[in-house]
């Protein structure tokens, strides 16, 4: 069983708490322009119905960044005032300090924030250089803390694996102690102010490269006595099936880790299609159960009935329950084709449905047989009263 590493609290608004013990918060970010703000509501309500718990927007310049209140006020007009929202922010820490004062939570990318753009020219720097850039991001970056401390609001310190500063990239190169270098300068900074609001995120479209750097950085973090929580994502995973397996594999070797306090599926497709995909990696590193969890057999030669049909007949039913009882959305139900390997492969399975001869089924509770050899086309039901008879008799 992973154990989750242990992160301290962040508070995002009066709603949502990342880090901890908390849920692992899903989240997504809405593509239309800022100062498109009917169109950033439609979007934000679209990501909030499908599961969001966290709304990005692009915060490019100060006039979008003054557009997150009107965005922001309409949301709570229209029901929404729970769902924070964050302020995507590059290139300029004065967007950064406008955000902070609407949005409860900025996120900045430490390649850009005060460093000059990647240009790939300077890439010789003397102690000194390196020393006065450092100063400067101080200076600046304490300045933007106050302000956020001021309205409390939390931040991202968001490095992107493409947008990594000449200066980091003088010392380090491309390469994950960079990444993390990159991040851990204002980490620094912000315990030595005693900021506790951060979040910290390592992203890249390279799956081992974000892997393996978010691994060294909970290692950096844990020996300069950190315990921020951490937002996973893979950049630019694309789309369709492949984006999704991208970031399955991404996130889901961290979430197996134990790492891991929200996550950001991005996908090029519709911003609430990123939610469901998040709440299924979820499930499947078993990180936060938020659906029925079926575990049934591929079929083969030796199985006894109608597998498909009797996976979609007994979704169907469970689904149907679970939107009244939403108990029936922890269980997790195994569906064998046959007694050879079913009991033992389903064996954390709380109810399991078992081929046990052409056209007989038996159904177990746990790893009890308790009803043997019933006729297949009663057994979807029995199944169903066994479920319901078994949560009835717990609740009393
Ligand atoms: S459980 Fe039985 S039917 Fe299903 S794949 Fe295994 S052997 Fe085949």
């Amino acid at each position: 069983m992973t154990t989750r590493r242990i992160s301290h609290e962040v508070h995002i608004g009066p709603h949502l708490v990342i880090g901890g013990s908390r849920p692992i918060a899903m989240q997504s970010m809405t593509t239309c322009s800022t100062m498109d703000t009917e169109g950033c509501v439609r979007q934000a309500i679209r990501i909030i119905e499908a599961g969001g718990e966290l709304v990005r927007l692009t915060t490019q310049g100060t006039r979008e960044a003054e557009n997150l209140r009107p965005i922001r006020e309409e949301l709570n007009r229209r029901g929404y005032s729970h769902i924070p929202l964050c302020a995507d922010v590059h290139f300029n820490p004065d967007v950064a300090d406008v955000a902070a004062a609407i949005v409860e939570k900025v996120r900045i990318n430490p390649g850009n924030y005060v460093d000059p753009a990647r240009t790939f020219k300077h890439l010789e720097y003397t102690d000194e250089e390196y020393q006065a850039e450092l100063h400067r991001l101080d200076g600046r970056f304490c300045r933007f803390l106050q302000i956020c401390r001021r309205h409390g609001t939390a931040i991202r310190i968001g490095v992107n694996h493409g947008s990594l500063s000449d200066r980091i990239m003088s010392r380090y190169g491309d390469t994950p102690e960079g990444i993390v270098e990159s991040c851990m300068e204002f980490l620094r900074i912000a315990e030595r102010e005693e900021f506790p609001d951060v979040v910290v995120s390592i992203k890249a479209s390279n799956t081992r490269v974000m892997v393996e750097s978010v691994r060294l950085l909970c290692r950096q973090m844990e020996q300069e006595d950190m315990d921020y929580p951490l937002h996973l994502g893979v950049t630019e995973a694309g789309e369709g099936e492949d984006g999704r397996l991208k970031s399955a594999v991404g996130i889901g070797s961290l979430l197996l880790d134990g790492i891991g306090d929200t996550i950001r599926v991005s996908l090029s497709e519709e911003p609430e299609c990123e939610i469901p995909v998040a709440a299924a990696i979820l499930q499947a590193a078993g990180s936060r159960i938020s659906k029925t969890e079926y575990i049934s057999c591929p079929g083969c030669g030796r199985t006894l009935y109608d597998l498909p049909g009797t996976i979609r007949r007994i979704k169907e039913a469970i689904g149907r329950k679970a939107q009244a009882d939403p108990r029936y959305r922890t269980l997790k139900i195994g569906i064998m084709g046959c007694i050879v390997n079913g009991p033992g492969e389903m064996a954390d399975a709380d109810f399991g449905y078992v081929g046990a001869a052409r056209g007989k089924v038996s159904l177990y509770r746990g790893r009890q047989c308790v009803e043997k050899n019933i006729p297949e086309e009663e057994a979807v039901e029995r199944l169903i009263t066994l479920i319901e008879t078994t949560l009835n008799k717990e609740q009393c």
